[in-house]
């Protein structure tokens, strides 16, 4: 079995950087939330970061972060942040805290339904594309994105935290500046043009989160720079 005691020591690292990160641009370091990814990670990574006192862990297919809650204790908070396909919304309504990949109106209309039949109020967020990678998910058009606020404010087992983006591998410092700010500018425009508030930016991973939180990220998702490289 490997031996995962690196887990904490990479954790409190990456706790600190995130930390520096935010008041290097001027903000409090609390209102920054790390979510621990560990997809392809057996039970016993989560374990490790679990028994240092982390609670927030994320995970990209549904399967695997319903197989993973089974196993794991129930105080943990799960976020889903791959795409989701709408045959599998009825496991990731009935696991996740936050579904941060949402990117269709006739999703949000079926997690409103599911959430609705269980009494329960499902968080989301929508993933945008700013960059128009071709490879990625998300919604990239403006009156698409205009059309799944609307759909989710009006749905009331819906709650629409804000916004999530996934920037290219390969961009460079000042491009994740420009995407990440992007992203920032497109959540303002939204709160002034539906009147509403949409507090969470969930943004950056491990080899981008200094810049995410620069731009104002409130949810980084980092798996590499705490778990180590995936298989
Ligand atoms: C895997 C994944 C992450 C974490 O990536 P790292 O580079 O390992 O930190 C973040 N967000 C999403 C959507 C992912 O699929």
């Amino acid at each position: 079995m490997t031996d995962y005691s690196y887990v904490k020591d990479q954790l409190d690292e990456v706790i600190q950087n995130i930390s520096l990160a935010a008041q290097k641009s001027g903000r409090n370091p609390e209102e920054i939330k790390l979510v621990a990814v560990t997809k392809t990670f057996p039970p016993e990574a989560v374990m490790a970061a679990y028994e240092h006192g982390h609670r927030s862990f994320g995970e990209n297919r549904v399967q695997e972060l319903a197989s993973k809650k089974e196993l794991l204790p129930a105080d943990i908070e799960w976020h889903l942040i791959g795409h989701l396909q709408s045959n599998k919304a009825v496991k990731a309504v009935g696991s996740c805290k936050v579904i941060h990949s949402v990117d269709s109106e006739e999703l949000i209309r079926r997690l409103n339904r599911i959430s609705e039949g269980g009494g329960g109020i499902q968080s989301i967020l929508l993933e945008v594309n700013v960059s128009g990678e071709d490879t990625k998910f998300g919604i990239r058009d403006d009156e698409q994105l205009f059309r799944c606020v609307e759909v989710a404010l009006i749905s009331p087992h819906i709650k629409l935290e804000g916004l999530m983006t996934m920037a290219p591998f390969e961009a460079k410092d000042g491009e994740l500046r420009k995407i990440f700010s992007a992203v920032r500018e497109l959540r303002s425009r939204l709160e002034e043009k539906f009147y509403t508030r949409l507090p969470e930016l969930s943004m950056g991973m491990s080899s981008d989160y200094f810049q995410a939180i620069a731009e104002g990220a409130t949810i980084v998702r980092i798996g590499t720079a705490i778990f180590g490289k995936r298989a």
